[in-house]
């Protein structure tokens, strides 16, 4: 899915970004450690909207063309597993683009005081050049020089910053691997508050100094979460974690960039929900990522059966069944009857609207059923296999593809190979089948 996002041909090992933003143009160069996987005389980078000046191969000037890519043509062709640096200078006004797969544009957006990039699936190309796929993860260093007095948040940890002539500066690093469309960015008045969950995993968030105390609220147990949450899905995999809280207009979303959650305070009515979503696509997304955007409700559905439980924890486990109610009621067209006339109607309304969360389509990737079909679909598997045997699927996913991808078929062997041949049928009705299959335990059924 989505042919001009990635590149063949090479992987990136490391991205180290130098940039300097002034409150209009950005100028950066970005330093790409990458091997070939086989020779190549030319190569794409995925970039767009911003002017490359130069391009340099293994120190020798390359030729270069821009277009929707960066096409770059070093002076001698590349051999296979010797890795080069790609140096690529650039510079202008970062802007937005739209989005491949529906909803709201993405890439370099304005805040109400400030900027940040928010970036699935294709937006990091506004503002670096990379390969932009999610099976191609890098280590990532960002160095960001900003107006005096602002401050700049990337995903990884923090490993300087200082006032200079020029503005401030910010130093950033990822010592994981990180997806180019999973990268944090947001320079603006933000706040840094820190602290510690009962398990030792350390939490850094950044308000924007306009997000009050009720919308800040809703972060307070984040610690608790962390731990929640490891305690299902086995250890916290990233070095820290927190969330970016931005004043926005005009994009209702959240992102779960890594390390650093990004949330506009559009979404944030959305309560702790939100907050534990994002959280459980640490270890379910960006940890483990899809091998193909196809593969999208591996994400989705994992962070939406994990609010459910964190609902189910906080709330009283009647909550997390009242979710899953709820679901199936979308599902099943409940909302749609008023205008349809009929249940049965609405139900055939409904199986177009949310079609089958395995199969999306790629103008519509991030359709609700990819959300709570995926969602219901774990918790029967849940029920299936037994609380026992169904978290040890999650932690062997999280422990198994740490830092690296997976497919839908290897979640299937992997369920398959805990529950037996019926449960990867269960699964694949719940993924792929047209009709919404009933619940029989909870007296779930579609309208006949
Ligand atoms: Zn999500």
């Amino acid at each position: 899915m989505y042919a001009g996002l990635g590149n063949s041909g090479y992987d990136v090992d490391h991205y180290a970004l130098d940039l300097d933003f002034d409150g209009e143009r950005l100028a950066g160069t970005a330093t790409l450690i990458l091997h070939p996987t086989e020779p190549l005389s030319s190569f794409y980078l995925d970039f767009t909207g911003l002017s490359v000046m130069s391009v340099v191969v293994d120190g020798e000037t390359a030729g270069f063309e821009t277009a929707d890519e960066l096409l770059v043509r070093p002076l001698l062709p590349l051999t296979e597993d010797r890795a080069v640096a790609v140096v690529v200078e650039y510079q202008g006004a970062p802007s937005s683009i739209p989005n491949v797969a529906g909803r709201f544009r993405v890439g370099w957006h304005k805040s109400v005081d400030g900027w940040f990039a928010l970036s699935e699936p294709a937006g990091a190309e506004t503002w670096f050049p990379s390969n932009n796929h999610p099976l191609d993860k890098a280590t990532f260093s960002l160095r960001i020089t900003v107006p005096a007095g602002l401050v700049a948040v990337s995903s990884g940890v923090l490993r300087e910053q200082k006032e200079t002539v020029g503005g401030s500066t910010f130093v950033w690093e990822s010592d994981d691997p990180i997806a180019p469309y999973l990268v944090a960015l947001a320079i603006g008045d933000l706040e840094r508050q820190t602290s510690i969950s009962g398990e030792g995993v350390s939490i850094v968030n950044y308000f924007d100094d306009d997000v009050g105390p009720a919308d800040r609220l809703i972060f307070d147990r984040q610690g608790e979460m962390v731990d929640f949450f490891a305690g299902l899905f086995g250890p916290y995999p990233f070095d820290e974690y927190g969330a970016l809280v931005l004043e926005t207009e005009n994009v209702p979303a959240a992102l779960e960039t890594q390390t650093r959650a990004t949330f506009g305070t559009q979404i944030l009515a959305l309560g702790e929900p939100v907050v534990a979503h994002e959280l459980a696509h640490q270890w379910f997304g960006d940890s483990v990522s899809v091998a193909d955007w196809s593969d999208v409700w591996l994400n989705e559905s994992f962070a939406t059966y994990a609010e459910w439980m964190w609902t189910g924890y906080s709330r009283g486990e009647a909550a997390l069944a009242g979710e899953v109610e709820s679901a199936y009621l979308t599902l099943s067209g409940a909302a749609l009857v008023d205008s349809t006339g009929s249940a049965a109607d609405a139900y055939q309304q409904a199986l177009v609207a949310y079609p089958p969360p395995g199969t999306p389509q790629a103008t519509d990737l991030f359709n609700a059923s990819v959300y709570i079909r995926g969602g219901l679909a774990l918790h029967v598997l849940r029920m299936e296999l037994g609380d026992q045997r169904f978290f040890a699927v999650l932690q062997e996913w999280a422990t198994t593809h740490r830092y690296g991808n997976a497919s839908t078929n290897q979640f299937l062997d992997l369920v398959e190979s805990f529950g037996g041949p019926g449960a990867r049928q269960l699964m694949e009705q719940w993924l792929f089948s047209p009709a919404l299959p009933p619940i029989d335990e909870l007296d779930l059924h579609p309208p006949s």
